[in-house]
């Protein structure tokens, strides 16, 4: 089969590799119609990770809708012919932390993440789903393939940080990071507040993005923030910021905007950041409430995105920026890793 195969460092290449197959009576195999790459793979497309990609093996990629043309002995759950996603880990839906709902740390997995280390991820023909009827999910016909693509990840998520932001209708909010999450998270926000949530980023096509779907949009690098927000806040700060770039300088950045008891939401990964000079004295002194998901436990929520997409309370086409195909996926990261112009995320599909 073919598949995107990890190379190094901003070096990804589409090569025949072993085609996916049942390796335990728990697995299924799919057939991809369809992936993206997520913000997440970057730190390893980056190699800002190195321990979790493997050199010439690691198959990038973990949001997918795809059919089941394999099914294991032991999987009561599903069948050929299914139409499926999955949450970016992989759970057993049986341990404590799974029966916890905290899916994303399942123990039996070992927090597995499709496209890290040697769990073959979705940039592929066909994928190997282990332990499938723990963490699988139907996708109603409804749903086109664009859109179930972001009930693997960019959505749920979404769904689980703007929920931890508790906002009420009359409340000041600001978004840290206006890429694929980030803009979801934006778009779940408009309904339940009064007035429109500030976008901070430094990417101008992603700031523009932004106000096409009523942000109000914060440039980092050329704007005074702290002013714009003090006067729309008498000073004080705004009462929730929604954080998804995932970098020390924008949680900085994030709880520096906060108002004393403010609410910080988090779905940023912060896996490479091991330092950064934000005060636990300030995080202390002004009762910031810390809420982070950047291990996000998405399955639980899966079936609630799936809702959300259907009420078409999402503009799915907003998220796309790129429709390609597999051979194009090299040069599509790349661009995706320098936020080229007007380059927000890819839609990546097959012809089987
Ligand atoms: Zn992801
Ligand atoms: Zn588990």
């Amino acid at each position: 089969m073919r598949a995107v195969v990890y190379h190094g460092p901003h070096d990804l290449r589409v090569s025949d590799v072993p085609d996916a197959t049942i390796e335990d009576p728990q697995d299924v195999i799919i057939a991809t119609a369809a992936t993206s790459m997520c913000g997440s793979d970057l730190y390893l497309y980056q190699g800002e990770m190195p321990d979790l990609a493997v050199t010439g093996k690691t198959i990038l990629g973990h949001e997918i809708v795809g059919e089941i043309v394999g099914v294991g002995s032991s999987v009561t759950r599903f069948s050929e012919g299914d139409r499926v996603t999955f949450p970016f880990s992989v759970s057993c839906g049986t341990c404590s932390m799974c029966t916890l709902g905290l899916t994303g740390h399942c123990s039996t997995s070992g927090k597995a993440i499709y496209g890290f280390r040697d769990l073959a991820g979705s940039h592929a023909e066909f994928v190997r789903v282990p332990m499938a009827d723990g963490h699988l999910r139907s996708v109603p016909d409804v749903i086109d393939d664009a859109a179930a693509v972001l009930l693997s990840c960019n959505l749920p998520a979404a769904m689980i940080v703007v929920d931890a932001a508790d906002v009420k209708r009359d409340n000041v909010v600001a978004v840290v990071g206006a890429g694929p999450s980030g803009l979801l998270a934006l778009q779940l926000l408009t309904d339940r507040l009064e007035r429109s949530p500030f976008v901070l980023d430094r990417v101008p096509h992603r700031l523009d993005r932004a106000a096409s779907l009523g942000g109000i949009p914060i440039d980092v690098e050329a704007d005074d923030v702290a002013g714009i927000i003090g006067e729309v806040t008498d000073g004080a700060g705004v009462d929730a910021v929604i954080e998804f770039a995932g970098r020390g300088d924008a949680f900085d950045l994030a709880t520096s905007i906060l108002r004393p008891g403010g609410v910080f939401a988090g779905g940023g990964v912060y896996r490479v950041e091991t330092a950064h000079p934000t005060s636990l004295a300030l995080l202390f002194a002004n009762d910031l409430q810390m809420r982070l998901n950047g291990l996000a436990n998405v399955l639980p929520e899966i079936d609630r995105a799936a809702q959300v997409v259907m009420e078409g309370s999402i503009d799915t086409d907003n998220v796309f920026s790129h429709r390609i195909g597999l051979d194009e996926v090299s040069l599509a990261a790349e661009a995706f890793s320098r936020r080229d112009d007007g380059f927000h995320k890819m839609l990546v599909t097959f012809d089987h």
